[in-house]
């Protein structure tokens, strides 16, 4: 490809909304440009190495014997309701009508559809295993667009589909796909981590998430040698030891004038904030359809994940706080001067807890705390948990005390079961003619958000850092003198042998000055540079630059065909 036949104008400042660098950069390589929010142009550099990726994706699942397919983007509703997703799925689905008045949406992922493709091809046992995948842009519409193609409305997903006979099966499926992940992940050469992820209403450790080591990734991991998991998710393994010594002192009120934060309270008392105990107040759906109020207690030090708390008691939907004046209606003060002595919800109580020989907590009368609270004595425990957030510091499975740092989703593999063959009626007849239901499992990967995500790793002041896998070009020439017949000359001619070596070259044969298309050759970030001026371009040579190293070395133009070949076949 040549540079004048593309289009493309870079900028040389970094765009107002781009808070990410690789957003930034993406942006300034004229790789994509938005068109509304959370909607891009892919440019046609960004579409090669978009193309590169999903060939890669392409190349490890088929080797497995995983078979493409596609389907449509747009969905009718009547799926959706068979599964009960229409109203579960949140406003992330985006709902249409036709002129008939009938209902579809944007597929934001196809289990709905997939399981309608394939059954009523599936009828006996013998027609069992199978894998299915497609490569396809998906609609969510997302509150917050964000980091340009990180968390965009309009996205690229490769998405697969696992159907097996029994739940043995289908997780032996689910480990295949876990390993091709693995050797996907490994071929585009930057740092990435299987963490465990929310495992919805299935339970067990079905479910794990790719990330891309980075920075500014979303979302917080844990992590030792061997252990690593969404800090959303991450279990808390220390079975804090209950204190043998309970407080037998009195209750005793403290005057707390306009004290409302732990950290105020740790200060005036002079006791850490690992050993007040602060309590947060939340309505809940239990799985009867009840709405009940109920409190948490936890160490002041800890934060409540809702997670946890959404899963120990099996509740429907996340858990709401309660707003102040509910607080005071319920408890008598406002928040801040609030404890679980005198409530008449259930208190639920987390485990680091029973480490206190009594707690500090609010004595529900504004500006007062009460000092040697001790549960069960002094207020009823409806249960004790592992309701906080596991942190940096807490021990890992393996005794080795986790570590914190960020990472980008790329990709989700995840158990099913029969979670949507049971409602979308996908069943096959076993040996005894019997009828049983197909165990599923579905595996996501963000081609999008992955080409972004490397580029968030592999980046430098000057510009992107392309990894030659999914590297748009693998060399990008510099046509220094674009009115020297001979220097055009000597660039096409090394234009058109790389070509015929089927490597994937770009021609800058703009007519712009040398310092101009260094700093472009420095932004696009392709692996190496040959740079072809009229003054080496006399004496017999010309001039190769690694992108990543840096490292310059002048080379007679017969060698640097050869060089080239060698530099990107060590890369692979
Ligand atoms: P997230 O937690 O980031 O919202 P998700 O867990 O809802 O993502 P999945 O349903 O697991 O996403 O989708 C599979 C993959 O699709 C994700 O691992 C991610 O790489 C990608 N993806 C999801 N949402 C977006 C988005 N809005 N923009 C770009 N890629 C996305
Ligand atoms: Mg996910």
């Amino acid at each position: 490809m040549k540079w004048s036949e593309t289009g493309v104008k870079t900028l040389r400042e970094v765009p107002a909304d781009t808070a990410l660098p690789s957003h930034a950069l993406l942006v300034r390589g004229g790789f994509i440009k938005k068109l509304s929010s959370g909607l891009f142009t892919y440019g046609p550099f960004m579409v090669r190495a978009i193309q590169k990726f999903e060939n890669i994706v392409r190349e490890e699942l088929n080797k497995k014997n995983c078979v493409e397919i596609l389907m449509p983007m747009v969905q009718p509703k009547e799926i959706w309701e068979q599964s009960e997703r229409w109203e579960l799925y949140s406003d992330l689905l985006q709902k249409m009508k036709n002129r008939s008045g009938q209902e579809f949406c944007l597929g934001p992922t196809h289990e709905e559809a997939i399981s309608d493709y394939v059954k009523n091809n599936i009828k006996s046992y013998r027609d069992l295993p199978f894998c299915l995948y497609q490569i396809q842009s998906k609609f969510r519409d997302e509150i917050r667009p964000r980091f340009g193609l990180m968390r965009a409305r309009e996205f690229i997903m490769k998405d697969a589909y696992s159907f097996d006979l029994d739940e043995e099966k289908a997780k032996k499926s689910y480990e295949k796909m876990r390993s091709i992940y693995q050797a996907i992940f490994s071929r585009l050469g930057v740092p990435f981590r299987v963490v465990k992820a929310d495992s919805g209403e299935i339970g067990g450790d079905q479910s794990e998430e790719f990330h891309i080591l980075a920075d500014h990734g979303e979302d917080e991991l844990l992590l030792t040698d061997s252990f690593a998991a969404n800090k959303e998710v991450c279990p808390v393994f220390s079975s804090p030891e209950a204190s043998t010594v309970k407080s037998t002192d009195e209750l005793e009120e403290v005057h707390t004038p306009d004290i409302k934060t732990i950290e105020q309270l740790s200060r005036f008392l002079k006791v850490p904030e690992s050993s007040l105990a602060k309590i947060l107040f939340l309505s809940c759906c239990f799985p009867s359809g009840e709405i009940k109020n109920i409190a948490v207690l936890l160490r002041g030090s800890d934060e409540l994940n809702l997670y946890k708390l959404k899963k120990c008691l099996k509740l429907e939907k996340e858990p709401v706080f309660l707003t102040d004046v509910e607080i005071k209606k319920m408890s008598g003060a406002n928040p801040g001067s609030c404890g679980p002595v005198g409530l008449s919800i259930p208190v639920y109580m987390d485990r680091e807890l029973k480490t206190l020989s009594s707690l500090i907590t609010g004595a529900n009368k504004d500006d007062y705390h009460v000092k040697n609270v001790v549960p069960e004595r002094d207020f009823k425990v409806q249960s004790v948990g592992d309701f906080r957030y596991a942190k940096e510091g807490d021990m890992g499975l393996d005794d080795q005390s986790l570590r914190s740092c960020r990472g980008i989703e790329v990709g989700h593999v995840f158990y099913l079961g029969d979670k949507y063959s049971k409602k979308m009626d996908v069943f096959y007849l076993d040996q005894k003619g019997k009828k049983q239901t197909v165990k599923m499992g579905c595996y996501g990967i963000g081609i999008t958000r992955t080409v972004q995500a490397v580029v968030e790793q592999s980046h430098n002041k000057d510009g992107i850092i392309w990894p030659v896998a999914i590297a748009p070009f693998s060399v990008h020439i510099c046509l220094l003198d674009p009115n020297d017949k001979k220097t055009v000359e000597w660039a096409n001619n090394l234009y058109q042998s790389l070509q015929e070596k089927k490597v994937d070259v770009f021609l800058d044969d703009r007519d712009e000055k040398p310092g101009v298309k260094f700093k472009d050759a420095d932004l696009l970030g392709f692996p190496l540079r040959v740079n072809v001026g009229a003054r080496d371009g006399k004496a017999g040579l010309m001039e190769l630059i690694e992108r990543r190293t840096g490292k310059r070395e002048k080379l007679s133009f017969d060698k640097v065909l050869n060089r080239v070949l060698e530099v990107i076949n060590m890369s692979f």
